[in-house]
């Protein structure tokens, strides 16, 4: 990101709420989405997490992009006509130490409007899954340890953000492109946004206590440590990781 270049942004005019289950949209409308009520108990012990090894979000992010990535080369070799069939199928992260950001970005599969409310608004994942029933379970035994034991996904993103934003298009031809946002409350809203590329990018908004996240060398490391094994090069702030 070249700073002095407007990023883009999630404007929040015209808010209107809707159920998940409700999708009427007219553009430039935004639109606000409940989460699932399994969605939301889950968000909220990760938004309170004091699990220890918060950095664990980085390899759940680059698993993310690297399936994406995946997926479009399967599809690629079905026949498949994607959108950018030239991109690059590298993970782009970059960090910025002065807004407090890191952003996980593919040229995978991306998500259409239908798939984001679907994939992000509600819980499909085994392991989240496994998560809320072992913590019903314990019947309030240490949600850290849980945590730690089931991997929460795209969710544990907000162990360490405030704010989360998706832009995603889907390479299917024809696709335009979405910012998804959350803060991790209750809520996410979703609105047609121009100038996405295909794929997906998700920038994580990271809390004062978390920052470190927004220093190259940290996150260099913790790559190094986790994932090493990902079918797909991986750049941070354009230097191969
Ligand atoms: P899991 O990876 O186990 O399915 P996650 O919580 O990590 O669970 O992600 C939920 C879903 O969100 C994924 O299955 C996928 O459909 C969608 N998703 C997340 N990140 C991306 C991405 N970078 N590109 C496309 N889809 C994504
Ligand atoms: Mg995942």
């Amino acid at each position: 990101n070249v700073r002095g270049v407007p990023a883009l942004m999630c404007h929040s005019l015209h808010t209107s709420t809707h159920t998940h289950q409700e999708a009427t949209q007219s553009k430039g409308d935004v639109q606000s989405y409940e989460f699932q009520a399994e969605t939301r108990m889950l968000l909220d012990i990760v938004a309170k997490s004091l699990y220890s090894e918060k950095e664990v979000f980085i390899r759940e992010l680059i698993s993310n992009a690297s399936d994406a990535i995946e997926k479009a080369r399967y599809l690629a070799i079905q026949g498949q006509t994607l959108d950018s069939s030239e991109a690059d199928m590298k993970i782009h992260i970059t960090t910025d130490k002065y807004d407090k950001t890191i952003t996980i970005q593919d040229s995978g599969i991306g998500m259409t409007k239908e798939e984001l409310i679907q994939n992000l608004g509600i819980i499909a994942r085994s392991g989240s899954k496994d998560f809320i029933k072992q913590l019903e379970e314990a019947g309030g035994a240490d949600p850290q340890s849980i945590i730690g034991q089931f991997g929460v996904g795209f969710y544990s993103a907000f162990m360490v953000a405030d704010k989360v934003e998706v832009f995603t298009r889907s390479r299917l031809p024809g696709s335009v492109g979405y910012c998804w946002t959350s803060d991790g409350g209750g809520k996410y809203t979703v609105e047609e946004s121009e100038g996405v590329e295909p794929g997906t990018k998700i920038i994580c908004h990271l809390k004062i206590a978390e920052r470190q996240f927004a220093d190259e060398d940290t996150v260099s490391g913790v790559i190094k440590k986790y994932s090493s094994f990902v079918g797909s090069p991986i750049e941070v702030n354009g230097q191969r990781a």
